[in-house]
């Protein structure tokens, strides 16, 4: 088959190819325990609902304009003065099928051939991939202490003539760690000095732990939007529990988003219309399901780090939001991808492997599923690595004996 050397260079989204797998293993009635999702597991909230099915009712379900219906862009201008305490105009705004669409856009939007995109390590799967189609040139940064937080000095000595963007995700998939006022200042103050782009991922900012906020990239701003390269990206996939529906947007200067919208128009045409109205009616409706999520995912973190550090060798580091955990298994498994496998062979347990975020020796654990697929999942775990716990395991009813260490 003759396929093009950019789809040839282009990986499957391993984080939903897991999903897939544990949906098949499932089915065939095994008792697998997905610890590698990405979507938390409550219903959308009720406004959600109520608005796309009245929309579904009229059986009147058209073409939207391309870059979002008005009572959206509304919705997301009225959430941007809430949340980051900025007032944008519809022109600043475009709405797409996911934040994964909307930087999918920007990045055809900014990048000519071989520029190239920075963002710290360990980073989301898609950031590579996305920077590739776009044609463009990935450039993670490790920090060399090995921990989550690469310095404003590694990130800044990574930028050369190429270099297009720079793409902050706080708080981190997989990681979970929330970057400093400081560390966000000195890079918008870095970003806006050199004119270079930084998209700002805020899709897990309101997912944040220990009554700490999220640093407002505007805050540290000078420059006016109409002539900043500041994009901020965000969606109800994660805060709403609404990954289903597909909507998400960007915030930046009216050229942007024009050309943006103008992509979009020939790539797709505007998300679909019962999951705006959706989104209006979650960004608009009763806000209390985001604080019953925060403080069920901060329960949940809570317990798997305690099971996490009863594991003898695990190094794992406090996340400060998200959904995930990524703790470093090096002590049993330098291979992330053989340890996954392992895991997932003996005793059922879906884990996504640091490697496929830039992070070997780690694996991402979520804790967005339910507290019995947190204790029993890590239960596991253990008994599968500890050769000091008990020699046997119940999966359901199949008994498994240890025997492979
Ligand atoms: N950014 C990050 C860091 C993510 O983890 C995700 C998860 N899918 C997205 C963007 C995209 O989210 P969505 O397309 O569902 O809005
Ligand atoms: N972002 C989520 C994850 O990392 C959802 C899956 C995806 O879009 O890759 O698992």
């Amino acid at each position: 088959m003759s396929l093009s050397q950019l789809a040839k260079s282009i990986n499957e989204s391993p984080t939903l190819k897991l999903n897939e797998t544990a949906a098949l293993l499932r089915e065939k009635g095994e008792p697998v325990i997905h610890l590698g999702g990405g979507e938390p597991k409550s219903k959308a909230p009720i406004d959600a609902i109520i608005n796309c099915t009245s929309l579904l009712n009229t059986g009147e379900v058209r073409y939207t304009p391309p870059d979002g219906i008005p009572a959206l862009k509304k919705s997301v201008i009225r959430y941007t003065e809430e949340h980051y305490h900025k007032v944008v105009t519809a022109d600043n705004v475009l709405c797409s099928g996911g934040a994964k669409q909307a930087l999918m856009v920007l990045l055809h939007a900014i990048l000519d051939p071989k520029e190239e995109v920075i963002f710290p390590a360990p980073y989301w799967v898609s950031y590579p991939e996305m920077v590739k189609l776009a044609g463009g040139v990935p450039v993670p940064v490790t920090a060399e202490d090995g921990t989550f937080y690469p310095s404003v000095k590694e990130i800044t000595d990574a930028v050369g003539s190429y270099t297009k963007a720079i793409i902050l995700n706080s708080p981190n998939n997989p990681s979970g760690a929330m970057y400093s006022r400081d560390f966000v200042a000195e890079i918008v103050d870095f970003c806006e000095k050199k004119s270079i782009y930084l998209i700002m991922d805020d899709i897990y900012n309101r997912l944040v732990f220990e009554g700490k906020n999220a640093p407002i990239c505007y805050d540290f701003a000078r420059t006016p939007l109409e002539q900043s390269k500041l994009v901020v990206i965000n969606g109800v996939s994660k805060m709403y529990a609404m990954t289903g529906f597909r909507i998400g947007w960007a915030v930046a200067n009216s050229e942007l988003t024009e050309a943006m919208g103008n992509i979009q128009s020939q790539q797709t045409s505007g998300p679909a219309a019962p999951s705006q109205w959706a989104a209006v009616g979650a960004l608009n409706g009763v806000q209390s399901s985001v604080e019953a999520l925060r403080m069920t995912l901060e329960n949940n973190r809570n317990v798997m780090l305690e099971r996490l550090e009863a594991i003898p060798g695990v190094k794992v580091t406090k996340p400060e939001g998200t959904f995930y955990c990524f703790p470093d298994f090096s002590a049993y498994m330098k291979d992330s991808q053989k340890l996954a496998n392992f895991l997932l062979q003996k005793v059922r347990v879906v884990s996504v492997p640091g490697k496929e975020f830039g992070f070997e020796g780690h694996l991402r654990l979520s804790y967005c599923g339910t507290m019995k697929d947190i204790t029993e999942g890590l239960e596991r775990i253990q008994w599968a690595l500890d050769p000091n716990s008990a020699n046997e395991l119940y999966l359901g009813d199949r008994k498994l004996v240890r025997d492979w260490l």
